[in-house]
């Protein structure tokens, strides 16, 4: 006799007021989510609450929970929960901090000394240029050996950076994080038509 698995319930539970429109679910899950005339997220295939208007859900299998979750996770405003279906727990296992606390964390003032702190990345370094006439960023990596390796190009900072780490072409936060404010410099300069020069501050 075949056996037959029954797989776990949850309960996507999306909040149509709290939602403020800025649609990163359905950026990153259009198959789910879509926008409605108020700019608002619409859950897909979701049903409207008897006792709460504002509420809308729907009853997902593990298969689907991934995607949900990451919906959920990318909320800046905490629009959207999954529950478990037997305890209506939410299984995000997130603790957000409420407004009213957010003043009593500590503050770290900022500060860097590139002469104690810079190291270099041993995967190498890149070069950032701006093409205008184009419309087209590229960036040069050179390996730890100094030659050139690849030209990455694209005509936004955010495809460029994100090749750049699917590639696995820098090693250390502080160089990723570098390439990323070099990248979006270069991205500002050139739709704003100002000269950029790697390293300097934009006029
Ligand atoms: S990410 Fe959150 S706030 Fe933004 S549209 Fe989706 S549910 Fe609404």
């Amino acid at each position: 006799m075949e056996e037959t698995t029954v797989k776990k319930k949850y309960v996507v539970s999306y909040n149509r007021e709290t939602c403020t429109g800025a649609l990163k679910c359905m950026g990153i899950h259009p198959e789910l989510w879509k926008k409605d005339s108020d700019n608002k997220a619409v859950l897909r295939n979701g049903a409207q609450s008897s006792h709460d208007p504002k509420l809308f859900t729907r009853v997902i299998d593990e298969n689907e929970l991934k995607s949900y979750k990451e919906s959920a996770l990318i909320c800046p405003v905490y629009a959207i929960d999954v529950l478990d279906f037997d305890t209506a727990k939410s299984v995000l296992n997130i603790n957000p901090t409420k407004e009213k606390d957010k003043d009593n964390v500590p503050v770290i003032r900022a500060h860097y000394d590139s002469r104690k702190e810079w190291q270099m990345d041993p995967k190498g370094f890149f070069t950032v240029k701006i093409f205008p006439e184009e419309q087209m960023i590229r960036a040069r990596y050179y390996g730890e050996d100094h030659a050139l390796k690849f030209v990455i190009e694209g005509s936004n900072s955010e495809e460029i950076y994100n090749t750049i780490m699917r590639e696995k072409l820098v090693s250390t936060f502080q160089h990723a994080a570098y390439v990323g404010n070099e990248l979006m410099k270069a991205e500002i300069a050139m739709k704003k038509n100002l000269p950029y020069v790697q390293d300097d501050p934009l006029p």
